[in-house]
């Protein structure tokens, strides 16, 4: 793509943001095709409680072996699907991998409590007719309880919210399904919004555990922090912190009051025999 400056004279406009268009060009045309042909995978990381470090779910993150790129995380090909409206037929399938999964673990590990799959949302989802059924559907289909399953929405996908757009989560959460915000304390919501909000978990934000990386973590955001998690536990809302890199942080996170962690520190995103691993050692002391 070349931007005509006058004359017959042909400039490159910027030949990096070329590129990247030419590959995001070529990424949505690609799509469709490489659900069909089974090109995304699933990797999972198991979500960890805080005071007993057992294993209690895992949330599923999408990936995309490209035949000629490799492997593509979600930030490469999510956007160009939520544009598409592809991320429809692919977020069903995702969800429908990741119960089927959920019913594996639980079957495998039964003795080590109640096992959850959390699977992320895009908002073109929310807005999607069929999420109910499609989500009930699924449920049925692989034998798992609604209790089984976490819907994680972002904040930002939920700010300034009508009641039509949460009706549907409504629905999915009086059936039992956990509704978790993503990303919290990323998208300015009003606190006293929460209220209205059809969430069971707060999902704290990366950078709020990146900020307990030092020792003495600012006090400030200790402060936030501390102020989050009272205000969510007030609330009945669980506190699920993300990004959790070192054992420090975890510590300091437990202290602070969170209930659930996630992050490299307890292990990366993987595949589904990792959890299988993990969840035993758990089991078995
Ligand atoms: P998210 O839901 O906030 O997921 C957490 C992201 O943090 C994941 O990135 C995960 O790999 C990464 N992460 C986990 N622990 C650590 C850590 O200790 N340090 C650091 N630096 N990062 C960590 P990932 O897999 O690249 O996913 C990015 C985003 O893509 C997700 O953010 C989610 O919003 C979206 N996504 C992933 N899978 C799906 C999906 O199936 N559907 C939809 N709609 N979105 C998805
Ligand atoms: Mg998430
Ligand atoms: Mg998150
Ligand atoms: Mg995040």
């Amino acid at each position: 793509r070349a931007k005509s400056a006058g004359g017959n004279r042909f400039e490159l406009a910027d030949p990096e943001a070329d590129a990247r268009a030419i590959t995001r060009h070529g990424l949505t045309t690609a799509l469709p095709a490489a659900l069909d042909r089974g090109e995304f995978f699933i990797e999972y990381q198991p979500l960890v409680h805080l005071g007993d470090g057992s294993v209690r779910g895992a949330e599923a993150l999408v990936r995309w072996l490209h035949p000629q790129h490799g492997v593509l995380g979600p930030d490469r090909f999510i956007p160009l699907a939520e544009h598409t409206g592809l991320i429809v037929p692919l977020g069903r399938w995702v969800l429908e991998q990741s119960v089927r999964q959920a019913r594996s673990w639980r079957e495998r590990n039964a003795d080590a409590g109640p096992f959850r799959i959390n699977v992320n949302l895009s908002p073109c989802q929310l807005t999607h007719p069929g999420l109910v059924q499609d989500t009930v559907d699924i449920l049925e289909r692989a034998g798992v309880e609604p209790d089984a399953l976490c819907l994680e929405v972002t904040e930002s996908a939920l700010i300034g919210a009508d009641d039509d757009l949460l009706k549907p989560l409504r629905r999915l959460a009086e059936m039992g399904v956990d509704i978790a915000l993503d990303d919290f304390g990323t998208g300015y919501s009003n606190l006293a919004n929460l209220r209205r909000l059809p969430v069971s978990i707060l999902k704290l934000d990366r950078s709020f555990t990146q900020s307990m990386q030092q020792f003495p973590a600012d006090p400030v955001d200790l402060k936030i922090v501390e102020g989050i998690v009272s205000l969510a536990h007030s609330l009945d809302l669980a506190v699920t912190v993300e990004g959790v890199e070192t054992g420090a942080q975890a510590e300091q996170l437990r202290i602070l009051g969170c209930d659930t962690a996630q992050g490299w520190y307890y292990a990366r995103p993987g595949p589904p025999e990792r959890l299988h691993e993990l969840a035993l050692v758990d089991a078995t002391g």
